[in-house]
C-alpha cells in the first residue's frame, strides 16, 4: 500500500470533528496522485456524501466540462476538497470543523506535490490561499504558496446558479491552460 492509501484509509474511519456523525462516506480525493495539477473544493455535498467521491451530480459534470475545454479529463488530475464529510445541509463547513480536517488535506498536498493548485470556490481559496480571499475580485490570479502556483475560479455549482459568471471562467480555464502548458512537464 502506499502511503496515500494508507492515509486514506486512516482518513476513511476519521471521527475527528462532528461531521462525522452526519456522513454517509468519507469523500478522500480521486485522481491521479502523480498529476501536477490539483483541484480544490470546499467540501462533499448531497451525491458525493452519497457516493464517496468529489463533485458528481450536475456541479461534477460542470467541472467534467471545464477539464474537457483545456483538454483533460478527471484521470489527469487530482481533485479533493478541504473537509472530507458533508456538512448537513450543505452549509458552509464551519472554521473549526476544516481546522481538525486540515491534516488530512496536508497530507495530500505533501504527497501530491502538485505544481498547480486550483481552489474551487471562496471557501477552498479562503483556506488554501489566503483568509481574506475576495472570489469575486481575486479569481484567475495566480498566487505562490509552498512551492506551488495558486489560483482559485467559481465554484462549479455557483456556475450553475448564475450563467453570468462562466465567460469569467472561460478566461480562467484559459489562464490555467497557459499556466500549465509553461510549469508543468506531463500535463500537455
Ligand atoms: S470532516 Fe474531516 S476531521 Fe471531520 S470527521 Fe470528516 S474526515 Fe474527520
Amino acid at each position: 500500500m502506499d502511503r496515500l492509501d494508507e492515509i486514506r484509509q486512516k482518513c476513511l474511519v476519521c471521527r475527528e470533528c462532528p461531521l462525522c456523525r452526519y456522513r454517509t462516506n468519507v469523500v478522500f480525493g480521486v485522481g491521479d496522485p502523480e498529476s501536477e495539477l490539483m483541484f480544490i473544493g470546499e467540501g462533499p455535498g448531497e451525491n458525493e456524501d452519497k457516493q464517496g467521491e468529489p463533485f458528481v451530480g450536475a456541479a461534477g459534470r460542470l467541472l467534467d466540462d471545464m477539464l474537457e475545454m483545456i483538454d483533460l479529463d478527471r484521470s489527469r488530475v487530482y481533485i479533493a476538497n478541504v473537509v472530507k464529510c458533508r456538512p448537513p445541509r450543505n452549509r458552509d463547513p464551519l472554521g473549526e470543523e476544516q481546522s481538525a480536517c486540515r491534516h488530512w488535506l496536508n497530507s495530500q498536498l505533501e504527497i501530491i506535490r502538485p505544481k498547480l493548485i486550483v481552489c474551487l470556490g471562496r471557501i477552498a481559496a479562503a483556506a488554501v490561499i489566503k483568509s481574506d480571499f475576495k472570489i469575486t475580485r481575486e479569481h484567475g490570479l495566480w498566487f505562490d504558496i509552498d512551492g506551488a502556483r495558486a489560483m482559485a475560479m467559481y465554484h462549479p455549482a455557483a456556475l450553475l446558479r448564475d450563467e453570468s459568471k462562466r465567460p469569467e471562467t472561460f478566461v480562467d480555464l484559459r489562464a490555467l491552460r497557459a499556466e500549465a502548458k509553461r510549469v508543468c512537464e506531463h500535463l500537455y
